[in-house]
């Protein structure tokens, strides 16, 4: 066997065992019984330490050396073809950082986070940053530690960063970031300061949650997601996961006095899983069969849940497949006033029930905070006030209980930092994607008002999701829409929708 074909065998090997791990995890989040959790646990543990082992396998570096793979030509080898290069790119980014942890660091890592988790529930249950202040400070203390065996360049941010974003840098984030807060800030100025009320309160009327499950699956089958090859179940955070080349799981929750959750939620989880579903023949079973970063997955799902589900073609098509099944809710409301519904915008301290608007400033809070935490400017102790003062500068609005601002997320009790930026990062390309599609198909607003999404699905399984993660997120939004990120085209989207909208 040649020293590609191998170093293959091996990866495909890693994905089955990480797919073995990730049916464990699914089942604890959606039916395993409380009292499991000791022996899951466990045998999380034992899979994941199996996944280390070979990932650093001294064979693995042998492997690479023969394929001229190091440091230097850590963006793959010129002179092969673009599958070929990709795949060479990510197994040794995936070698490279875990042979640069020490063992010690990641258990030490692993024990933290599963306290600081336990311990974050209490403190928020309490609202009390103390209790939970110190598992946050080791957190932050071992994640400084990794990311300086990681190494980089120009910021301390960039190894985490990289971890969810792959080779984003902190200085490239944050000029993205500051163009986009600049136009940002004062449309939801201009919004808070309008007169229109958009209705929303007709959404907590009375919806039965079979009838919401039935019309997800409903809008799923439009989407084209393939239920043949996944599944819509029910947890506490919805949440997609891929168990296999033909089984992708989504799930939802269900409120009935609040009939957006589902909904939403399952369009969402739905992009993610046309995903999923979506690599190219050769890219299933290997690590190519993944999302090129969080962003661009991230980037699917809201590309689905807010420029096609939260848009006035969407309703006009769907509005009367829904209306039936809830005579008594919306008897009285038509397509439009549905629509106005679903796009209210009110800034609040809660980044999850934020609007499409302001949701970002909730992101920019959350970077702005973490750089601080990590570039030493931020003491542990003065994070809730910078909190408060952040939430008011971009939101208007400050929490008076650590539970409604720096204890909202779980993220940080799992040693997540560098990730909330990858949601800004998806809402960003998601339009962009969007506006691409629309320069190729003109009409396909008209054809999304007529109930068919097949043209937005096609070709984002053409351009996007046949191509797994064989280019880097920037080089795939380049190929795809010219450019690389470029917040204007979002911002451009909400002015005009919000500007129609609130009359602003
Ligand atoms: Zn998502």
């Amino acid at each position: 066997m040649d020293a590609l074909a191998e170093l293959k065998q091996r990866d495909r090997e890693i994905l089955l065992l990480n797919h073995s791990i990730d049916i464990l995890r699914w089942d604890q989040e959606t039916y395993m019984p409380e009292r499991a959790i000791e022996e899951r646990a466990e045998q999380v543990a034992l899979l994941q330490g199996m996944v280390h082992d070979r990932i650093v396998d001294p064979r693995q570096e042998e492997l690479f050396g023969a394929l001229g793979m190091s440091e230097k030509t850590k963006m793959g080898p010129s002179g092969v073809d673009d599958e070929t290069r990709g795949f060479l790119r990510e197994a040794f980014r995936r070698y490279s950082k875990q042979v640069k942890t020490p063992k010690e660091l990641v258990e030490e890592l692993a024990k933290t986070q599963s306290l600081a988790q336990a311990e974050w529930v209490r403190a928020r249950k309490a609202s009390d940053f103390k209790l939970f202040k110190p598992y946050l400070a080791k957190l932050v203390e071992l994640l400084k530690a990794y990311a300086e065996c990681q190494g980089y360049a120009e910021s301390v941010y960039d190894p985490l960063l990289d971890e969810y974003e792959p080779w984003m840098t902190t200085g490239e984030l944050e000029k993205i970031l500051a163009a986009l807060r600049a136009r940002l800030v004062p449309l939801v100025e201009k919004i808070r300061g309008s007169a229109v009320d958009a209705g929303a309160a007709i959404l907590t009327r009375s919806f039965p949650a079979d009838k919401q499950r039935a019309f997800g699956l409903t809008l799923l089958r439009a989407m084209g997601f393939d239920l043949s090859r996944g599944r819509l179940d029910v947890s506490a955070h919805p949440f997609t996961t891929t168990l296999g080349r033909d089984d992708v799981r989504l799930t939802t929750r269900y409120n009935e006095r609040f009939f957006p959750g589902a909904v939403f939620g399952a369009i969402h989880e739905a992009g993610h899983g046309l995903y999923e579903q979506g690599f190219g023949a050769s890219l299933r079973g290997s690590l190519l069969a993944s999302g090129a970063s969080l962003g661009i997955h991230e980037s699917q799902s809201r590309l689905w849940e807010n420029l096609i589900g939260r848009s006035r073609a969407f309703w006009t098509a769907f509005f009367p497949k829904l209306k039936p099944l809830f005579p008594e809710a919306l008897g009285d409301v038509d397509a439009d006033r549905f629509y106005r519904a679903v796009n209210a915008v009110s800034p609040s301290l809660i980044r999850v029930e934020a609007d499409e608007v302001t949701y970002n400033l909730h992101i920019i809070l959350r970077f702005t905070l973490e750089k601080k935490i990590f570039t030493g400017e931020l003491a542990m102790d003065d994070v809730p006030a910078a909190w408060a003062v952040e939430s008011e500068k971009l939101l208007g609005v400050k929490p008076d209980a650590d539970r409604d601002g720096v204890l909202q997320d779980v993220h940080w009790s799992m040693g997540a930092f560098g990730y909330f930026p990858t949601y800004t990062l998806g809402n960003l390309a998601a339009a962009q994607f969007f506006t691409a599609l629309k320069r190729k198909h003109p009409d396909v607003e008209e054809e999304i008002g007529q109930g068919r999404l097949d043209t937005v699905r096609d070709w984002l399984k053409e351009h996007v999701h046949a191509r797994g993660s064989v280019y880097p997120a920037q080089d795939l939004l380049a190929h795809v829409t010219g450019e690389r990120l470029n917040a204007g085209h979002f911002i451009d989207y909400l002015e005009k929708k919000y500007g129609e909208l609130y009359g602003v």
